[in-house]
């Protein structure tokens, strides 16, 4: 019996012990985040009242958090009486997240900091190659943006690879993705030349994932349909992402609208890809965006005709998302700019096809750009290390 019960007891200090260091690592967790994440100046006397803790646990944990480089003082602000006090912020250049897009024309390499801001990017016009060499020169790209800001290999987090299409998170050495190209891509490679760890994101899901980052009041429904060489989806559904069975929700470029009608990326016909990839505008009549928006400011009749008929299957794509979702179609993408000013046409031939709702505004046209890619792919390394704190 005795045996028993100093085993009970020391099982009981242990759940003790163990449960007293949970709070702590709890506590600072939250005192971090808090910091992390209030859009207003933050003292230890908010974060007293805010978390209901103790004035020395809060001001302790704030000590540690200040000596291992997480925290720092700010800015004094006003008082009602007495001394003024400081204000509490996080020390952005504490680590670091990397990010490379890789598009059919171009990559771009960004480095953003833990508070998320973009530290440095360089696009570079490569056309896409299904090669060593080709990934080998990114690597290189990578290691000379990491050696000129002389970043320490212990203070990077990690890097995305942001790829165009569907990316099905049961395959982690090849992806698919049909706007760069029509086989099965080895990124099992690439993976294994770069020296950090390496996650792959779709394009559109990371600008979700950026958007909805610092959003405090994050419990609406929205979805986004972004307009590039190849046409991504991302699906916000109150205060979560939806993915789908195999991670790939939201691919709107390949809906068939069309029985048997343009060849697609995917090598299947009929998609919405097929008629409102940026391709159609560009690539299918050889020249550059640029150069197709100047003749349309030209008011070229063959331009014209091409740039209505891409506004009518646009229109098509974004009724039938709300008629399947019934929440905000957020458009984005390349040409969004030149979208605006034809914002009128659009509404009209959208009000067309709708059968409901021809009252409401079901899409916007967003701004969102290439920065807010990057940013939306380093959240995935930034918001694990908040974990970690
Ligand atoms: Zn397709």
């Amino acid at each position: 019996m005795h045996n028993l019960d100093t085993s009970i007891k020391e099982c009981i200090n242990m759940v003790k012990k163990i449960s007293s260091i949970d709070i702590a690592k709890l506590n600072r967790n939250m005192i971090y985040k808090n910091i992390y994440f209030s859009s207003e100046n933050i003292t230890v006397n908010k974060l007293v009242k805010r978390l209901k803790l103790s004035r020395p646990t809060v001001e302790n944990n704030i000590k540690a958090l200040i000596e291992d480089g997480l925290i720092e003082n700010g800015k004094h602000i006003e008082s009602t009486g007495g001394r003024k006090p400081k204000t509490l912020e996080i020390v952005a250049n504490h680590k670091y997240a990397m990010a490379c897009l890789i598009s059919y024309k171009y990559i771009s390499v960004g480095i953003v900091n833990l508070a998320g801001e973009l530290i440095d990017e360089l696009d570079i016009d490569w056309i896409f190659k299904n090669s060593k060499e080709y990934f080998d020169d990114i690597n290189a790209t990578i290691k000379k943006m990491i050696k000129k800001w002389n970043i320490k290999r212990e203070n990077l987090l990690g890097i995305s690879i942001v790829i165009p299409g569907p990316i099905d998170s049961s395959l982690d050495e090849v992806i698919y993705s049909p706007p760069l190209a029509n086989e099965y891509i080895d990124i099992k490679y690439l993976k294994s030349v770069i020296d950090l760890p390496v996650s792959v994101i779709n394009d559109v899901n990371a600008i979700g994932i950026g958007k909805h980052f610092f959003d405090e009041d994050d419990d609406y429904n929205a979805v986004y349909l972004n307009l590039a060489r190849g046409i991504g989806g991302f699906i916000w559904s109150g205060g979560h992402k939806y993915i789908g069975d195999n991670g790939i929700a939201g691919e709107f470029g390949h809906m068939k609208i069309v029985p048997k009608g343009k060849k697609c990326h995917c090598s299947r016909h009929g998609c919405l890809e097929a008629y409102i990839s940026t391709s159609c505008i560009s690539d299918e009549l050889n020249m550059t965006l640029e150069e197709f928006f100047e003749k349309l400011d030209k008011n070229s009749k063959k331009i014209t005709e091409k740039w209505f008929e891409y506004l009518d299957y646009l229109a098509i794509g974004i009724t039938n998302i709300y008629c399947v979702f019934n929440c905000k179609v957020l458009i984005g993408g390349e040409i969004t700019a030149h979208l605006q000013e034809y914002k009128k046409v659009l509404d009209d031939k959208v009000r067309s096809y709708l059968s409901f709702d021809k009252d409401k505004t079901i899409y916007e046209i967003s701004n969102y750009d290439k920065k807010d890619i990057i940013f939306g792919s380093c959240v995935y390394y930034i918001n694990k290390y908040i974990d970690t704190i």
